[in-house]
């Protein structure tokens, strides 16, 4: 028995069910002592695609970084009867990049090359697949928090130097403006500015590559569609790859978990920027996943992010695909 097993024996608290995690305390414990960049190739109709993992992170805070607080008793009733972890919420970091002809796209870009072996493994995981940076052609960044933007930034400069970088104007014009507007977050107001400073860095780094790119904007020959996935940040985008019959719906930071915002998409992060918005588009984009049977990915669900929405506007559940080889 380890060490953790023995002190929750101890107190008690497994006993009482207040500890619960699908993952032996091994596992959610110990320090990485390898990097880990998972890859994971599927098609969408001709397109080749990958899902690369830039890594595994928890917010420790639990529950506290869900709303509303009314709800939290439910919250934490919902994920015990799944037996998910009710101390932590864990966040997955998963990146597509896809391959139409000659074009290479990726849809944002994770941590960067942090010191850190839980993250920041987009570089090698690209190395890996033989797709060099040079070789992006295009990339979209759908809004600018750190686990999306960072990556698109090496040492300084742009990490995609061919690339185009597709950015709604909402979500620049948000992050350029003197003060960007938090009065309807729940965000710790401590960790604004620091956020914000980080933001501005990047853009400025990344303003030569940029375009502002509207909801409804085609690129890739038509093969991918931005749309309106506003609220979790102003300009927030959402993305839709169609090639023959096939499509693939990114749902970007619609849901950060994989239970609670399907069980009932009224609960959310307290990271959200417009949280009303943010949970009417979930809502929105929900329904009308679900009622066409879309096949979604998401960039903070359970690796490699790959499933769909199905239930109604009371419930829905996140349904992963089977990895097939
Ligand atoms: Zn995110």
């Amino acid at each position: 028995m380890n060490t953790r097993r023995q002190f929750l024996t101890r107190t008690g608290l497994a006993a009482a069910g207040l500890v619960y995690s699908p993952l032996c305390a091994d596992q959610r414990d110990r320090k990485l002592e390898t990097r880990n960049p998972w890859i994971y190739h599927f098609k969408i109709g001709e397109i080749d695609a990958w899902s690369i993992s830039d890594g595994f992170m928890h917010f420790g805070q639990g529950l506290s970084l869900m709303y509303p607080v009314s709800e939290r008793k439910k919250m934490v009733q919902a994920l015990k009867s799944h037996r998910e972890p009710i101390d932590k919420i864990p966040l997955y970091v998963n990146v597509l990049v896809i391959k139409r002809d000659k074009e290479v796209a990726i849809f944002d870009a994770g941590f960067g090359g942090v010191p850190n072996n839980r993250k920041g493994w987009l570089s090698e995981a690209m190395k890996k697949i033989g797709i060099k940076p040079e070789q992006i052609t295009v990339s979209f960044l759908s809004h600018c928090h750190v686990d999306h933007i960072e990556g698109f930034v090496a040492d300084g400069k742009p990490a995609f130097p061919n690339a185009a970088l597709h950015i709604t104007p909402e979500e620049f014009a948000f992050w350029r403006a003197k003060e960007p507007d938090f009065s309807l977050t729940k965000r710790n107001p401590k960790s604004i500015p620091s956020m914000v400073k980080m933001a501005k860095r990047n853009l400025e780094i990344l303003n030569p590559q940029k375009v502002l790119t509207k909801v409804g904007s085609e690129l890739l020959g038509g093969a991918v569609t931005v749309e309106d996935g506003f609220g979790h940040t102003p300009g927030h985008a959402i993305y839709r790859i169609k090639s023959g019959a096939e499509e693939l719906l990114h749902i970007v930071d619609l849901a950060h978990h994989h239970l609670l915002m399907f069980q009932n998409p009224n609960w959310a992060i307290g990271l959200d920027n417009i949280p009303k918005r943010a949970v009417q588009t979930r809502k929105r984009v929900f329904a009308q996943a679900a009622s066409e049977r879309t096949r979604c990915y998401g960039f903070h669900l359970p690796y490699p992010g790959l499933g769909v929405v199905t239930g109604n506007e009371k419930s829905y559940q996140w349904k992963p695909e089977r990895l097939e080889w």
